[in-house]
């Protein structure tokens, strides 16, 4: 496949590109992904909140694909905090997805008024310890919490998911996590392709590439190192989101994407979601 692999800080390989599954029903999560797999993906990203973990790990066994092609990511629900919850968490998960490890386990959301997700952490890497999960990482951590885990834990996480997009660029956390050698996963990477896509920025781009604002957008993750699981629903478009490797956005394209910078969230503070 055209998919780059990206190292991570324990030696795993992770594709680049992956299939994000957030707010497709279990009714149609099956048969997606799927068409995620015809397609060319061999990375899915659930999470025990999405509510389909079973219709992805049906799709894994009816696929075929031989277990090692594929990098699956599930993330601990808020509700599992806590040393042994997150751990009895995975073990319904790994059920549900008819697996005996995932290939990457996060923390959802670190929930800093329960205050928990540093037993979380330690409940990780007992995980990994067993086999369960071959790589542990964090989603929507700040660096206050991510110093944390360093000072108080005997693991880095290997990857922070946290939202990104070009109104949401995110250099503070970007840099200390290449400080750290810890990668970026980008979530809502298209900004759930609402009003982002219509910035004539993206348009003017487009055109002189011959791609979609979409592609823009997903090619200049992919050329800042991001990791990413754009989702979809449409056939046409899940097969859209893989054409990126054909072309390349130049520095001025780059510098332009970079001055969309809005600091703007699609989705809540990490500081204040509990
Ligand atoms: P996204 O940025 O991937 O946008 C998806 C939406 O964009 C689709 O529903 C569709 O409406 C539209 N779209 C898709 N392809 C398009 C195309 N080619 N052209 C035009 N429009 C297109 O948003 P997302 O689903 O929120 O994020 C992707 C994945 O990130 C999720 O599925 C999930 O796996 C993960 N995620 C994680 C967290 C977290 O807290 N860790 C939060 C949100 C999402």
């Amino acid at each position: 496949s055209d998919v780059p692999g990206i190292e991570l800080n324990n030696g795993a390989t992770i594709p680049q590109l992956g299939f994000g599954v957030f707010q497709i029903d279990p009714s149609d999560t099956a048969d997606t992904v799927q068409q995620a797999f015809d397609a060319g993906y061999r990375h899915i990203d659930t999470a025990q909140m999405y509510g389909n973990e079973a219709e992805v790990g049906e799709a894994i066994a009816k696929s075929g694909l031989p277990r090692d092609e594929l990098w699956i990511t599930t993330k601990c629900n808020n509700s599992n905090h806590g040393y042994d919850d997150a751990q009895r968490a995975l073990d319904e998960s790994l059920q549900k997805l008819g697996l005996d490890r995932v290939d990457l386990y996060l923390i959802h959301w670190p929930l800093p008024g329960k205050d928990l997700y540093v037993e979380t952490w330690k409940g990780f890497e007992k995980a990994h310890a067993d086999g369960k999960a071959r790589t542990i990482g964090v989603s929507n951590f700040q660096p206050h919490h991510l110093d944390r885990l360093l000072e108080e834990t005997d693991t880095v996480p290997a990857i922070n998911q946290i939202e990104l997009h070009p109104h949401m660029q995110q250099a503070a956390l970007r840099s200390y996590h290449e400080r750290h050698g810890i990668r970026t996963e980008a979530w809502s990477p298209i900004g759930q392709g609402r009003g982002l896509l219509d910035a004539p920025e993206l348009g003017e781009i487009a055109q002189a590439h011959g791609k979609s604002p979409a592609q823009v957008v997903l090619r200049w993750h992919i050329q800042i190192g991001n990791i990413i699981f754009p989702k979809s629903v449409t056939p046409e478009r899940i097969r859209e989101n893989m054409a990126i490797f054909d072309f390349e956005l130049t520095h001025e394209d780059m510098q332009k994407i970079e001055g969309m910078e809005k600091a703007e969230r699609l989705g809540p503070d990490p500081d204040k979601f509990d």
